[in-house]
């Protein structure tokens, strides 16, 4: 698919031809008399960092102060497998239908290819395409809190009781597609070099724990340019104004700009989750299958009659711009 000299991080990263922190592994499977031409190691590589930052977050909710502190420490909470099989799907899976998406186009309509950013140096590849997916990210997570549609999908990341680390492999596979393939479709066929993909993913991955882990910090004043885990909690806080806000990736600017920014330093919300819902299922298959069920079907018998099925609650009949309004006024007289 690629040569080895197309995958090769940047100078900065590699070392000795191999993505840094793996030529371990080579000299080892040399000295055994194994060739190591026909190994994918930029997934090696990712493998190994998932592994480190797997223990990594766990350690800091097991020894760090915890935002719920009676919950028990990722990555065994309950529906972990679920999670796990999310991320073994939505991660090397949906990168590869990526690379087959992207070549099977090419080759059914040659006129598609663009190999501008190709000729484009490293950083400035990885700063347009950050700066791009981030922005198209913000949007694309709003739409799924407006629509009724795409909330299904997105309802199974929200429906998380407990959260930790883990949380953030936690998608319906609709929205992963969405996200993993579609958003950076266009930039493979405009030649995005794959290791700039690489490295965003790794990032993308050490964010995503770091905003769900059940590990209470702050990052202070850069809370204004970085979506941190104390503006992400808010986001999926069961009830209150924050749960309509901080809907950025990486970066609050989009929040601040488009007046979705929340932010009560040292505050964290009392409950996660969706109001009402509490039988979520635990299983993939069954987060799956979620998409064509309703709110109702996920309540506990004793609860109360249904609200709007909805995005966490607001009435869908309603624009999300005339539902948010009031939180979103109250968001900006906050903002900093
Ligand atoms: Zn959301
Ligand atoms: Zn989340």
């Amino acid at each position: 698919m690629n040569s080895t000299a197309t995958l090769a991080l940047p100078a900065a990263l590699a070392s000795e031809g191999m993505p840094w922190g793996i030529g371990w592994l080579q000299r080892i499977l040399e000295s055994a008399g194994v060739t190591s031409d026909w190994i994918p190691w930029e997934a090696v590589w990712l493998v190994q960092f998932f592994l480190l930052v797997c223990l990594a977050f766990h350690l800091l909710e097991r020894k760090g102060p915890r935002i719920f502190p009676e919950r028990r420490p990722g990555p065994f909470h309950h529906g972990w497998r679920a999670d796990l099989a999310a991320t073994i799907l939505h991660g090397p899976v949906l990168s590869g239908l990526l690379e087959i998406a992207a070549v099977g186009l090419l080759l059914w309509i040659p006129a598609l290819a663009a190999p501008g950013m190709a000729s484009w140096p490293w950083a400035v590849q990885f700063l347009i395409f950050f700066l791009a997916i981030d922005f198209l990210r913000y949007w694309l997570h709003r739409w799924h809190h407006a629509s009724p549609f795409l909330w299904r999908l997105h309802r199974v990341h929200h429906s998380a009781e407990e959260m930790t680390f883990f949380t953030s492999s936690r998608f319906h596979l609709g929205e992963a597609l969405l996200v993993y393939v579609a958003l950076p479709l266009p930039f493979k066929l405009a030649g995005l070099s794959p290791s700039v993909l690489m490295v965003y993913a790794a990032l993308d991955l050490a964010k995503g724990f770091w905003q769900h882990a059940n590990w209470r910090n702050s990052i202070g004043v850069a809370n204004l340019f970085i979506s941190s885990a104390e503006q992400h909690w808010w986001h999926h806080a069961r009830d209150g104004e924050g749960m309509n806000a901080n809907f950025g990736s990486f970066l609050s600017i989009w929040d601040r700009m488009f007046g979705t920014f929340y932010w009560r330093p040292g505050q964290w919300p009392r409950q996660v989750g969706i109001d009402g819902v509490t039988h979520f299922p635990r299983s993939y298959l069954g987060r799956f299958l979620s998409a064509w069920r309703s709110n109702d079907e996920f309540r506990s018998p004793d609860q109360p009659a249904a609200r709007a099925e909805s995005s966490k609650g607001v009435n869908v009949s309603a624009p999300y711009e005339d539902s948010g309004r009031a939180a979103h006024e109250d968001i900006e007289a906050r903002a900093v």
